[in-house]
């Protein structure tokens, strides 16, 4: 069997197995197989120096059926078009999934943040919009943040829409400040949705999770939001957190702000006082109760998964889990919350974001955590009585509830039958 760490052809993987449950029609499987539109484009950037680079984007519409594409913008060194590809196709489940009337998509910038000044991030950030401005919008394809990009590129992006639509139009992205057309409760979004399907999984599996050891490997913006709402939501003590420097542990827990306020000095969690540093290797294997992949795609595979000691896997991350590692997985019990519903608080209060735009009328906290719970415990709910009824993996599961809500709405529009 070859095992495909191409995440594009993973993705065609997962939705095959779907397909072939679902019985869609081989017009409909190759359609929803492949993106439908996808755009290529150059940026050039002048540099602080002078001198101009040229850096390369892409913006892929995976499927509209449901409503304009909706996605982040990742800007990352290793980034590629399938890579993008494989995001926007999990981006179109993510939404059916939460059932919210959007679709799929996601763009992507090969460049490394981290060595780029402000002034070069903002040039970069609104050369990205030029590119796409006349290819997305409200009613097309709405972007927000991703990794390594934040409200601040948000923001940049937003003015530079509307000075070339020459309109006031917040919705054309989301995950904006709140001084500038965000939601509230935007910022947490992605954990705060993820920590109340982990609440759910331990009431179905009878799980105490009062002071049960958790770990998290990636401390971005999911990660950070894991840490602290695991405590202030389901009182999970965090043993073990990590990012790409390496991960540091402690058995009697890692105290949250102790960490943040370390990271933010240091630029990393590793070498904190009265914590001992691991690997994330090592981290992934802790006999935790909950593990929450939230950093990239591909780190429980085929070689590290029948290690994995967890009771359950929220992954935060978008793709953190191969197909052999889901199998090894299920087969040993382990509980995987998986991507396309676990992290879909972001992209659904991105959707609360684009309402309360539409209206120029703001809602206050409360609702949108309400509203938020409301969704991710009627998904958690329809993923985990569909596994349980084909006696399947959660992620197969959340896929044959998506995949139907999709190939209904192709098949309604008269697309494909
Ligand atoms: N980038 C986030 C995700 O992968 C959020 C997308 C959005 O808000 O549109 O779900």
């Amino acid at each position: 069997m070859s095992l495909p760490n191409n995440p594009f052809e993973i993705a065609q993987r997962q939705l095959d197995e779907a397909a072939a449950i679902l019985g869609l029609s081989p017009a409909m499987h190759a359609f929803l197989r492949e993106p439908m539109r996808e755009l290529h484009f150059s940026i050039p950037v002048q540099m602080d120096d002078g001198s101009y680079q040229v850096f390369q984007g892409f913006r892929v519409q995976y499927n509209d059926a449901r409503g304009p594409a909706k996605g982040g913008i990742r800007f990352h060194p290793d980034e590629t078009i399938d890579t993008v590809r494989a995001l926007a196709a999990w981006m179109t489940w993510k939404t059916s999934v939460v059932d919210i009337p959007l679709g799929g998509g996601k763009g992507g910038v090969i460049c490394d943040p981290k060595h780029l000044s402000e002034g070069e991030l903002e040039r970069l950030s609104r050369g990205f919009m030029r590119r796409v401005a006349h290819f997305i919008g409200p009613e097309k394809d709405v972007p927000a943040p991703d990794v390594y990009t934040t409200p601040q590129i948000m923001a940049w992006m937003m003015d530079e829409y509307e000075v070339i639509t020459g309109r006031h139009l917040p919705g054309v992205i989301t995950g904006k400040p709140l001084n500038l057309f965000g939601s509230l409760g935007r910022g947490d979004a992605t954990a705060r949705g993820g920590v109340y399907t982990v609440r759910e999984a331990a009431k179905v599996l009878g799980i105490d999770l009062k002071g049960a050891p958790a770990a998290i490997q990636g401390f971005g913006n999911a990660g950070q939001f894991a840490h602290q709402l695991g405590r202030d939501i389901l009182g999970l003590k965090t043993v073990a957190v990590s990012d790409t420097k390496g991960g540091i542990y402690n058995a009697n827990g890692l105290d949250y702000e102790a960490v943040l306020a370390w990271k933010h000095e240091t630029g990393s969690v590793i070498n904190l006082k009265g914590s001992d540093n691991i690997t994330n290797a090592e981290l992934l294997e802790l006999p935790v109760t909950v593990l929450f992949p939230s950093a990239l795609e591909g780190i429980i595979t085929a070689d590290n998964a029948m290690r994995v000691k967890a009771k359950i896997v929220a992954e935060l991350a978008n793709g953190p889990t191969t197909p052999e590692a889901d199998c090894i997985l299920f087969e040993n019990g382990v509980y995987v919350i998986p991507d396309f519903l676990c992290n879909a608080g972001g992209v659904t209060v991105s959707y609360f974001e684009q309402v309360q735009d539409a209206y120029n009328f703001y809602w206050p906290l409360d609702e949108v955590q309400a509203r938020l719970d409301v969704k991710m415990t009627k998904a958690f709910h329809a993923v985990h009585d569909m596994a349980q009824a084909q006696h399947a993996h959660n992620r197969l599961g959340a896929y044959l509830v998506s995949v139907k809500r999709v190939a209904e709405a192709v098949a309604t529009r008269g697309w494909v039958r």
